[in-house]
């Protein structure tokens, strides 16, 4: 699909240098339209035309957008893949590829500031400074939670989980783990991880940290009887994917103070965020930022322009999900 030779590919949202550059040089790009919804049959008519999509996570694409003819691939911008049906991209001989690896650190640091914001109170602590509440030195003031020597239970440990155990060392801590997928006995090793099941890394943490894709699977993989399983005085620490946890039982269990806080990057129904989180001084709340840092932002946007432009090109993009469509 071209126009005046060219092929065209479909950019749902900007991305950063040096993306656009590898983009134009390799076909005609061409913006999705500002105030145009995210909806597929929004998207499919964008992409009519196009040979590839450029998406980010926001981006519903599935078989209403996939079954476009002439589509041969689909660079999306972040390392889950959740916002694409990759097997309906497979039937239709579309590629899907995403950003894996460069996020790592990014991501593991911002896990890693939860923790510590949600123990150390850190948003109160500041608001309470600013409101010019801070009228001496107290005892008993803004006490928090210990993280150095404190249990952590990492549930998932791929590239991020093993990015916020490797922190975790630094910071004496112990740490748990639950993944279907023993690490390497070295990693294990290295790491100091304990591999448990989930009842016991849900029993003994004091802070539960989740690094799972989104998936059939891991869909509401914490809700009521997890959060039954976890110490009352225990912190939910969430840059997954929102719809991992039970939001609405995430609440409930707040507060009835089962557990005793959170830290959440990531939203099931995003970007709105449950009323029920929003006056709980005991929850630090982001905008999915964790791999938001200058850097990490653009080796992402270069990554999946990359992968494009290889694509666009005739080649095997390096970061394929389904190389059955590319032999
Ligand atoms: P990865 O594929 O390297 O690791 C995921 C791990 O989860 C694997 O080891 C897998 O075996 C394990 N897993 C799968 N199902 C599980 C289950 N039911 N219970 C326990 N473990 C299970 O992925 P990654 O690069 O570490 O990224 C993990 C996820 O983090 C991504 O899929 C993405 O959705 C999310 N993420 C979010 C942000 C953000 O901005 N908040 C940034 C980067 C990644």
């Amino acid at each position: 699909m071209s126009t005046g030779g060219r092929p065209r590919i479909l950019l749902m949202h900007p991305i950063l240098d040096p993306g656009p550059a590898i983009l134009a040089e390799a076909a005609e790009v061409v913006a999705y339209p500002v105030n145009q919804p995210l909806d597929e049959a929004s998207i499919r008519r964008a992409a009519e035309g196009c040979i590839g999509i450029v998406s980010q996570l926001m981006d519903p694409i599935r078989e209403t957008v996939l079954s476009t003819p002439g589509l041969k691939i689909v660079s999306n911008v972040a390392v889950g893949f959740d916002n694409i049906d990759v097997p309906a991209a497979t039937s239709h001989k579309v590629m899907v590829t995403n950003t894996p690896g460069v996020l790592d650190d990014a991501t593991a640091d911002f896990a890693f500031t939860l923790i510590m914001a949600t123990a150390r109170r850190i948003v109160e602590a500041d608001s309470f400074t600013r409101q010019g509440k801070f009228r001496g030195w107290a005892i008993d003031m803004m006490l928090g939670a210990d993280v150095h020597g404190a249990t952590l239970g990492l549930i998932g440990v791929g590239r991020i989980g093993r990015g916020v155990a490797h922190r975790a060392k630094g910071f004496n801590m112990r740490v748990l783990y639950y993944d279907p997928h023993p690490l390497p006995p070295d990693a294990e090793q290295e790491l100091g991880a304990a591999r448990v099941d989930m009842g016991r890394l849900l029993a003994e943490s004091d802070f539960v940290s989740v690094h799972v894709p989104l998936t059939q699977e891991t869909h509401h993989l914490l809700s009521t009887p997890q959060f039954g399983q976890m110490k009352r005085t225990a912190i939910l620490i969430n840059t997954s994917r929102g719809p991992v946890v039970d939001e609405a039982a995430l609440v409930e269990a707040l507060n009835a103070k089962k557990i005793a806080g959170a830290g959440l990057d990531v939203y099931e129904r995003e970007p709105a965020v449950h009323p029920g989180l929003i006056p709980m001084p005991n929850v630090v709340l982001a905008p999915h930022i964790a791999s938001a840092t200058v850097s990490t932002r653009s080796e992402m946007s270069a990554m999946a322009a990359r992968n494009m432009a290889t694509a666009v090109r005739g080649g095997r993009p390096p970061n394929l999900l389904n190389p059955e469509v590319k032999r």
